[in-house]
């Protein structure tokens, strides 16, 4: 059995939609692959951000939903986000995001890869990492960074865990990571070197506080296999290693599996299959409301249901 190659996706919850996309689009340049709904709650967004193409291993998914209170972090969660950047770029991000009103940490050494750390509009810890890249993404030449600066998918996500050992186990066991290293009480897992995204860190916090779900929290991090058949092979063995997992999910770009693991984070299962294109050309990607074809007998109450947004212009 193949094992698991990086992630797929990570999806947060913004409040405020049109700042989110702002952000995401116009200040670190991903390119918005997808205007949808929640396909659970078809009233609200669901908002798509990645390379040209929304490539697995780059994507990084809101639910807006407007009311949410503001989440607290902790642990039983995945707590930040880390993008690739190329190598010499942190200098160029800390003086773009400040000019963008953004404040940075100062430039921290992980793993001998410097790592620039910030908050997004909705106070998302996201870092920057310049890390050699060993799958170049899709470039988005129309965005407004330019390539020797621009994010390259994802490098890592960072769990935070009262109890280490069974969330390494699921990853060692059942996922197929390898371990990597330790620094402190970070410890390191990596999949396959050979995709964006194949690094999982579990940051150990025994007797600290449990997370807060809310505005701000990652929801749940999608890891990625081929096909179908290899996402029905997964769901047996997680099954049979005693998790709650559920029935595959038609999420149309995509399809999904959900469980939660011993510390409580939710993990999903993805298929690299169909991808974005599958209902709007790569041209014109986010430029429109999408549907499954499910709620299109319903396209008139839902528009109605979303605020408007807008695809803002930026200067290059
Ligand atoms: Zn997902």
């Amino acid at each position: 059995m193949q094992a698991i190659q990086g992630l797929h996706h990570v999806t947060a919850v913004a409040r405020d939609q049109q700042r989110n996309i702002d952000f995401y689009r116009n200040v670190l340049g991903q390119r918005f692959v997808k205007r949808t709904v929640n396909f659970d709650a078809p009233d609200t967004y669901h908002f798509y951000f990645g390379d040209r193409i929304g490539s697995p291993g780059s994507i990084l998914t809101f639910f807006a939903w407007t009311n949410m209170p503001r989440g607290v972090r902790g642990n039983g969660e995945t707590n930040a986000l880390a993008y690739k950047v190329p190598q010499g770029s942190l200098e160029f991000w800390q003086e773009h995001l400040k000019k963008n009103n953004v404040s940075t940490n100062p430039i921290e050494m992980r793993f001998g890869e410097k790592v620039l750390s910030f908050e997004d509009p909705d106070s998302m810890r996201l870092e920057l990492i310049e890390s050699e890249s060993n799958s170049p993404t899709k470039f988005w030449e129309a965005g407004p960074i330019p390539q020797e600066y621009a994010l390259q998918g994802f490098h890592s996500v960072t769990l935070w865990v009262d109890e280490l050992e069974s969330t390494a186990e699921l990853l060692k066991n059942q996922m197929g990571y390898q371990v990597a290293g330790q620094e402190e009480k970070r410890y390191r897992f990596i999949g396959d070197k050979n995709v964006s995204g194949h690094i999982v860190d579990i940051l150990h916090r025994p007797g600290k506080m449990q997370a807060n779900f809310g505005a701000g929290s990652i929801h749940h991090i999608a890891f990625r296999v081929p096909n179908d058949e290899a996402q029905l092979e997964y769901q047996s063995l997680i099954r049979d290693a005693g998790y709650r997992i559920t029935e595959v999910m038609d999420r149309n770009y995509f399809h999904s599996i959900y469980f939660r693991e011993h510390a409580g984070i939710l993990f999903e299962i993805a298929t690299d299959t169909p991808g974005f294109a599958i209902d709007e050309p790569v041209e014109t990607l986010g430029e429109t409301l999408k549907l499954p074809a499910w709620f299109e007998p319903n396209r008139k109450a839902i528009e109605e249901s979303l605020l408007p947004i807008t695809l803002k212009a930026f200067e290059k």
